[in-house]
């Protein structure tokens, strides 16, 4: 018999969870899959997921940590060794100098962010998020109670926010400041000079903290991957957020590290132990094997990712009304869209906004987006270049035709 539970009020559910909004990503990936589930011949270009396999020697290292009865609970920051691996690869790909009590292993870089919000903004301080941003820094910034003030790249600046707009936009209360670089959504990247100017604002301000989510750095068209923490004036107030997600095709394992001023780190650490404990001892092998086997996988990859950012960039140039900076990293394309607002679909529907277009695109197109609005910039469209090349000729032509209807 199920039983019967009475409600006293409306909702159980807590404001703060009330209050958020669902991962916009995530939202569509699930719409994609109920599709595809249904028959639909659904392109999914909504997920910012790597379309390789991790590399063969990773899953080794995972398959033999496990013959090793490597099952047990390891330290919260993570294993000795891959804190010490994650120390060497900073010193070797950044020039950093971290010591392993500066870095905790996370289950995910979405799990080491929302450790550096949660250790650092109280409620009611400021965090400006460079805005577009990756969906999930808004929300994180509202669990913490803060207020995040997005500060708007201009599409001229391919969407970089500029030091003399951070320096406008810092008050009193400011805590924080987050960014991608590679960026997610928009694929810019910041120069060193950018960087070295955004920290001359930060050395102005001792109050400000810095949060750089590098989680994209090996896939980079340009070349040169700065860090913010490499500028000496504001190491001690940047916290750098890592993972193997994105660089080692490793989505599903789970594995990400921040790297910060031991206080900080202790505090992430002290966050962590209290949710998550740390993350899955297998996948911690893994990520060590990873590192200690170098980039030459990702580079591999960062290959195929430049082609098919120019293979997609040379198919939407002819698509009318598409306004498409040249991602310099990162594996997504942001075009700007407004100049499909306002216009009639063939069900006699009139397209308002980005999201529209996104369920346009999806119900006639069979290919998914995701909608701007959840980046911080209404007026574009997100599409992942993460997908085999054939099928992203299919799905951009498929886009057009579609778009060709309004
Ligand atoms: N930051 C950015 C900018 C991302 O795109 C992602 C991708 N999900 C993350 C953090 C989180 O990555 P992870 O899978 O390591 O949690
Ligand atoms: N980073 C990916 C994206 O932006 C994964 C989705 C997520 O974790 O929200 O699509």
């Amino acid at each position: 018999m199920p039983t019967t539970v009475t409600l006293t009020s409306a909702s159980p559910l807590s404001d703060r969870v009330l209050a958020m909004n669902e991962s916009a990503t995530i939202a569509m990936a699930k719409k994609c899959r109920e599709l595809i589930a249904k028959g639909f011949d659904v392109i999914n270009l909504s997920f910012g997921e790597p379309d390789f396999q991790t590399p063969q020697y990773i899953k080794d290292a995972a398959k033999q940590a496990l013959d090793e009865g490597y099952t047990f609970y390891t330290p919260v920051p993570g294993i000795p060794e891959l804190r010490q691996a994650i120390c060497d690869k900073f010193k070797r790909d950044n020039q950093l100098d971290f010591l392993p009590n500066q870095i905790v292993v996370s289950t995910g870089a979405k799990q080491a962010l929302a450790n550096v919000v949660l250790s650092l903004v109280n409620p009611g301080d400021e965090v400006i998020v460079f805005s577009p941003y990756w969906v999930s820094y808004e929300e994180m910034v509202r669990l913490a109670e803060g207020t995040s003030v997005p500060l708007v790249g201009t599409l001229e600046n391919d969407y970089k926010v500029t030091a003399a707009q951070l320096e406008a936009a810092i008050t009193e209360r400011t805590k924080l400041i987050m960014y991608s670089s590679p960026c997610n959504p928009t694929g810019a990247v910041f120069t060193r000079a950018e960087l070295e100017e955004i920290a001359a604002v930060m050395s102005r301000h001792p109050q400000v903290y810095a949060l750089a989510d590098e989680i994209y750095e090996y896939i980079n068209f340009v070349g040169e991957h700065v860090s913010l923490a490499q500028f000496p004036a504001v190491k001690d107030r940047v916290i750098t957020v890592n993972g193997f997600s994105k660089g080692y095709a490793m989505t599903g394992w789970r594995l990400g590290y921040l790297a910060a001023r031991p206080d900080i780190a202790a505090a992430c650490d002290k966050m962590q132990s209290q949710i998550t404990s740390g993350t899955c001892s297998i996948t911690q092998r893994a990520g060590l094997a990873a590192l200690r086997g170098g980039r030459t996988s990702a580079d591999e990859m960062v290959e195929a990712y430049r082609r098919r950012r120019d293979l997609v960039l040379d198919i939407v140039k002819d698509i009318p009304g598409f306004k498409t900076p040249t991602p310099s990293g990162a594996f997504y394309i942001f075009p700007e869209v407004s100049a499909y607002f306002g216009r009639t679909a063939p069900d006699g529907s009139t397209i308002r906004n980005s999201l529209d277009l996104a369920l346009y695109l999806l119900n006639d197109a069979l290919v998914s987006a995701v909608s701007g609005e959840a980046f911080g910039a209404p007026e574009c469209l997100r599409f992942s270049t993460a997908a085999a090349d054939d099928k992203l000729v299919e799905a951009f032509r498929r886009v057009k035709a579609s778009l060709a209807k309004l």
